[in-house]
């Protein structure tokens, strides 16, 4: 079954129907504590922080969809995030990318540089740039790619030999691809993380984080942490992501078909632009993308004309079928602000080093129909004056 394609992997990949009534799908085991019948003696599972079939579930089908071997399901992305850093001590040093997710951003530089954990956030198009901050105490790179939300293309296998070079561990938020479109383990990273509220859920149902490793002495101690600091998701939406995965696939598909029509038709728009899409062939990273990427993904953001912040502000309340809200990478298209919702958190200078200006409109294009999609933005864009 090792040999299974992805496109099955998603509906069978470390799945087996459960073991009480063979039900297809695992039940919500909606428990906190297993009966024992004598101290120490279970059926495997004792206390649910530790352990829950239905958690269980889901992380054996994480594991298979990454290409990994361990697969750990938390509260929330950032949770996950969370239990990563815990593997770190005071004095070591982090190499991340500038334009990291404003919440990994906000956790990394307003909770952990307190405990002492040093961060270097640098442009990675240049592996001269992370190696330049590469010291004896570097301990990890967090890679997010393509970021959010200008969608820079980060070349995985190229930083994989660097981290091994040094013996640092080489972690990517794969949030905004998914398994679907590249699978960094065997690119050479070491762990995988996912925001599952985005893509793996798909249905804007759930906030859920997820890690993939292969190596097991690093899923021990991240299993412990796990535990230990008890950020764990419950059965429900443990059940909800299995239901979600087994349809990434199609949605996946369906997002990347129309995300390139989408781009295409921003793209010769005379109110905008910048369109920041891996598939178009004017994006700077395009060719990485396409040797790294099976396709482009769904995300695709671009700026009005002049920099106009009143006009991407009116574009934005005048859209009807993209919704006006935070998040991405479920079923149905949503719009943000960067630069006042998903990056508040980055101050603007930093802001606009990363290319993220008061006038970018980031886009989670949905699975609807492309022709009404382009009828939305194009009375939403008749609208502005620019
Ligand atoms: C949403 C997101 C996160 C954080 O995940 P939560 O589930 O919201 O905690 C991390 N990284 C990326 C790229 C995200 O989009």
């Amino acid at each position: 079954m090792k040999r299974m394609k992805f496109n099955t992997k998603t509906i069978h990949g470390g799945q087996e129907p459960d073991a009480a009534y063979g039900s297809v799908m695992p039940p919500i085991y909606q428990t906190s504590t297993f009966a024992q019948s004598s101290p120490g003696v279970h059926k495997g599972f004792e206390y649910a922080r530790s352990g829950n079939p239905t958690r269980h579930a889901l992380e054996k089908a994480l594991a298979s969809l990454e290409n990994g071997t361990f697969g750990l399901a938390f509260g929330s992305g950032l949770a996950a995030i969370d239990a990563v850093l815990k593997l770190l001590k005071p004095g070591d040093e982090v190499i991340s990318t500038r334009d990291l997710y404003g919440g990994t951003y906000r956790l990394f530089t307003k909770i952990f540089e307190d405990f002492g954990i040093v961060f270097h956030l640098v442009d990675m198009n240049e592996a001269s740039n992370i190696e330049a901050f590469i010291t004896p105490k570097t301990r990890l790179i967090w890679v997010e790619t393509p970021t959010n939300p200008t969608l820079n293309i980060i070349d995985l296998a190229l930083i994989a030999t660097i981290a091994k070079q040094h013996k640092i561990l080489f972690a990517v938020d794969n949030t905004f691809a998914t398994p679907y479109l590249q699978q960094p383990l065997d690119l050479g990273a070491d762990l995988v993380m996912h925001s599952a509220t985005k893509y793996l859920g798909g249905h804007s149902d759930l906030v859920m984080g997820a890690l993939v490793v292969k190596d097991e002495a690093l899923a021990k101690r991240l299993y412990f942490i796990q535990n230990a600091s008890g950020a764990i998701c419950g059965p429900q939406d443990a059940f909800l992501a299995l239901r979600g995965l087994k349809t990434l696939h199609v949605r996946m598909q369906r997002h990347c078909e129309n995300a390139k029509a989408v781009a295409e038709y921003l793209n010769q728009h005379l109110k905008i632009d910048k369109v920041y899409w891996p598939g178009l062939e004017s994006h700077a990273n395009h060719e990485i993308a396409k040797g790294q990427m099976k396709d482009f993904g769904g995300m695709v953001s671009f700026t009005i004309k002049g920099n106009n912040y009143e006009a991407a502000i009116k574009m934005l309340e005048q859209l009807k079928i993209f919704t006006l809200a935070e998040s991405l990478g479920g079923v149905e298209s949503l719009a943000g602000h960067p630069a006042s919702m998903t990056h508040a958190s980055i101050p603007k200078a930093e802001r606009e080093r990363a290319g993220i200006v008061d006038a970018m409109i980031r886009l989670s294009v949905g699975i609807e129909d492309e022709t009404d999609l382009i009828a939305d933005l194009e009375q939403a864009l008749h609208s502005i004056a620019v």
